[in-house]
């Protein structure tokens, strides 16, 4: 009897093996992350969700299914480490305390909704949501998207964002704390830096986001306290900062990252080399800025002097992960459209479009401590795959023409032309 049951259990799973259904890519191009170059005429062959093999010429069954890509330049899945997608902001006039008065987390989560799936649609297969998101909006989208309900990115998500008193406002009277409240938690001490760290992974974070220099300066040990409780989770902390003794602190505490750092001088950025500590530089180009409600002139001096940021911070050798930070659209344009106009920042300081496909895979991965499982395509990975129609080494900008998206093996987007 107890045999019989073997052999049957041993027929059914062999036959199972046997018959697996794979999908078999066959890219005309591909994106070899690790080392920065484009491979041509490879095949991508996807089992259960997960990469099994990469190489030319590999042998599939015939009950494989194919996808041909044999005209297409295939890359990993693309990650944004800095992304809002519940906020929207009107153009030119950003008031966040209007948004945080006037909406509420379920049309915050709904917009989440919307922006998460184009995010998706345009090949960021993950993306670091950044905080600004009401009361935990994003820790329901993701539900939702591991229900199966909605489709929508891998979300690395920060929970509310911890601030000195004030979050990032400014001159709300005393009565109205609960205003900035409902998207920041105040923590002036390590012992409250570490409340609202438990707090936050409680509510669903996968990442730690401090704010510094806005209202108050953190000091290294703040910083350093916050690193050693995340790191009980394995979570990382990153945190926004421009320059000065705000970031500073940021990099003597041993952050894994700094958000903008529109200030740093060449001395902080050998430093962040040192300590491996990455850039996410949200690069705003003079259209984002403009967006904001910045003049011309002011537009041009911002974006001129991210340009030479980017420059320096390639020059030293920094680790850098792609990051936009936009929450204004532009006229016309979806958020995707108007988060790659960063592009055009990254292009005016002549960084190679290798580099920033790499900060766009394999460097964000890292710094998202995700290089395990995503952002290169080898076996073992997670099958985060898409395609483009022109060679983005030629012109990152490529990157605009996704035409096919898969995610975690499962085809989002395969436009047919
Ligand atoms: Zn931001």
């Amino acid at each position: 009897m107890t045999k019989k049951i073997l052999f049957l259990l041993v027929f059914i799973i062999s036959s199972l093996i046997i018959n697996a259904q794979n999908t078999v890519i066959k890219a005309g191009h591909f994106f070899d992350a690790r080392n920065g170059k484009m491979l041509d005429n490879q095949m991508i062959i996807v089992q259960d969700g997960i990469i099994k093999e990469v190489g030319t010429n590999l042998e599939f069954n015939k009950s494989d299914s194919i996808i041909d890509l044999s005209n297409s330049w295939v890359l990993p899945g693309l990650m944004d480490c800095h992304v809002h997608i519940t906020a929207n902001f009107p153009y030119r006039n950003l008031q966040m305390e209007q948004m945080y008065s006037n909406e509420s987390t379920s049309l915050r989560a709904i917009r989440g909704t919307v922006v998460a799936k184009q995010f998706l649609d345009n090949g960021f297969t993950t993306i670091k949501e950044i905080g600004n998101d009401a009361n935990y909006a994003t820790a329901d989208i993701i539900k939702a998207i591991k229900n199966g309900w909605i489709q929508g990115p891998n979300i690395i998500y920060a929970g509310k964002i911890i601030a000195p008193y004030g979050g990032q406002s400014r001159g709300v009277n005393p009565e109205h704390e609960h205003i900035w409240n409902f998207e920041y938690i105040d923590a002036d001490t390590p012992d409250e830096i570490k409340k609202a760290i438990r707090k936050n992974i409680y509510n669903g974070a996968t990442v730690i986001k401090l704010v510094t220099g806005v209202n108050g300066i953190y000091d290294a040990e703040d910083i350093r306290a916050a690193v050693d409780e995340a790191k009980k989770y394995n979570i990382k902390v990153t945190v926004h900062a421009h320059g000065g003794l705000a970031a500073t602190n940021v990099i003597t505490g041993g952050a894994a990252a700094i958000e903008h750092g529109f200030a740093l001088n060449n001395e902080q950025l050998q430093s962040m080399k040192d300590k491996g500590i990455f850039l996410v530089g949200t690069d705003f180009s003079y259209d984002n800025w403009y967006a904001y409600g910045m003049d011309s002139e002011t537009a041009t001096a911002l974006n001129n002097n991210l340009v030479d940021r980017l420059k320096r911070a390639y020059k030293i050798g920094t680790s850098m992960a792609f990051g936009t930070d936009i929450v204004v659209d532009l006229p016309e344009l979806n958020r995707i459209e108007s988060s790659l106009k960063v592009l055009e920042t990254w292009k005016a300081a002549e960084i190679p479009a290798s580099y920033i496909l790499q900060t766009m895979t394999i460097n964000a991965a890292e710094l998202l401590g995700i290089d395990n499982e995503r952002g290169i395509l080898e076996s073992s990975y997670f099958a985060d795959i898409i395609a483009v129609k022109k060679n983005p080494l030629d012109d990152i900008e490529s990157i605009k023409t996704v035409h096919f998206v898969m995610k975690e093996g499962v085809i989002i987007r395969n436009d047919k032309k």
